[in-house]
């Protein structure tokens, strides 16, 4: 069988022109590789042990007793959008009606494509953070967007984004603004007063946002604050949260969109023909995932924060720059102090250097050239892994 790339019969390429530049994303294949060479895997961001029991326990007692088997409705269960509609109040202190501002969906990637699909017209320019989650160079492409990068800047530790560059970013043919926070791959959490101006930005331009903020509860540094609750922002951001981050359930799949009613609709609109409807029964599960004490969400921080403090001294011993994240679960490193310059190559030959899988950043630029010497590890995993991963890359320094 031809492989996407090869030339199919007739000499057109199979992939179209809005992919083409789009070929295995780079956490399959570092996730391929990390099975390949029996490495640690840091790359793709996925937990090493499952969330809660007793949410596990929820989905096996839907599936058992038929609730979700057959198509839940369009929506998604009532259970859960009511479950989001009190999260997002219970921590946000935004109030939503599960009828018409919550959407379920297929993961917060089906969130991210959907509400593409459904709110860019082809060439309308999507503003993004960059560096930027794989998935959104690739929605905007598949929306027929344009998309324009405003690029955060390493300094002092940590990554910042320049106001100035995003309001000159902004153009008359500019339809919304891609956010994301707190931020993968950097760990920037932005600040109250970065998300005022931004909105205000928006507001004065009429630009809509989506907000993806699958991270909100791994903020170890500062808060995170929805953009949709400043001023004039409700009825034109549309925020995007995941069981897969909150409740430690990558393989579930389900997420949420919450926005104002029209942009609901618009984004259902689009999601009703990518998948319809999504998995019935985890539905369920995570309804009561979201409905845990608050007690959960902080032992999921508290914890993680113990992992991004072992991860970042330990790779900081290791020779590595190391930019403490705010958020998330991922710390970006720079490889220059160990006398490197390329991530991609670096990253590719990490395995047999050290047994160990990492994500390079030039993956998630435009501007390539800027995220060369980064690369970013996942700090999800037990401690012993994190501690055994440290200890191999202790090996680096001086090995070449
Ligand atoms: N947005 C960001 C910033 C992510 O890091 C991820 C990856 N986990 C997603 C969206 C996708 O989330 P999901 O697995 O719920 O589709
Ligand atoms: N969001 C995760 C990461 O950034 C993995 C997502 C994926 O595999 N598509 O690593």
């Amino acid at each position: 069988m031809a492989t996407m790339d090869a030339p199919a019969p007739g000499a057109r390429p199979l992939l179209n022109r809005r992919l083409a530049e789009f070929g295995t994303t780079i956490f399959a294949e570092m996730s391929a590789l990390a099975v390949r060479t029996g490495s640690i895997n840091l790359g793709q961001g996925f937990p090493d042990t499952d969330g809660p029991d007793e949410i596990r326990e929820a989905a096996v007692k839907a599936l058992r007793d038929g609730r979700g088997n057959q198509y839940p409705p369009g929506s998604g269960v009532p259970e859960l959008r009511t479950a989001v509609a009190d999260h997002q109040e219970r921590f946000h202190g935004l109030r939503l009606d599960p009828d018409t501002e919550v959407l379920v969906t297929t993961g917060a990637t089906e969130a991210i494509a959907a509400a593409l699909l459904a709110l860019v017209e082809p060439g309308d320019e999507v503003i993004a953070l960059e560096p930027y989650y794989d998935s959104y160079a690739a929605c905007v492409a598949m929306a027929g967007g344009r998309r324009v990068p405003v690029t955060l800047r390493p300094r002092d530790g940590a990554y910042h984004l320049d106001l100035d560059e995003l309001r000159d970013a902004i153009t008359d043919r500019t339809r919304l603004i891609l956010l994301n926070t707190p931020h993968n791959p950097t760990g920037t959490v932005l600040t109250r007063a970065e998300l005022a101006a931004i909105a205000a930005l928006a507001v004065e331009h009429d630009l809509l946002v989506v907000s993806d903020e699958v991270y909100e509860h791994l903020v170890f540094d500062g808060e995170h604050i929805p953009i949709a609750t400043f001023p004039g922002m409700r009825e034109r951001t549309v925020t995007i949260g995941s069981a897969g981050k909150s409740f430690s359930f990558t393989g579930w799949k389900v997420g949420w969109v919450t926005a104002a009613p029209e942009l609901v609709s618009a984004v259902r609109s689009a999601k009703q023909y990518l998948t319809y409807v999504s998995a019935g029964p985890f539905q369920y599960a995570v309804a009561a995932a979201l409905r845990l004490p608050t007690a959960y969400f902080d032992t999921l921080r508290e914890e993680h924060r113990t992992k991004r403090d072992l991860l970042s001294a330990g790779l900081a011993d290791a020779g590595f720059g190391v930019y403490r994240p705010a958020g998330t679960y991922f710390v970006t490193t720079d490889i220059r102090p160990l006398g490197e310059t390329d991530g991609h190559a670096f990253c590719r030959a990490l395995p047999e250097r050290a047994g160990v899988v990492a994500i390079p950043n030039a993956v998630f630029y435009d501007h390539r050239e800027q995220g060369a010497p980064f690369v970013r590890f996942a700090f999800c995993k037990r401690d012993e892994v994190l501690r055994e991963a440290v200890t191999r890359l202790q090996g680096l320094r001086g090995a070449r």
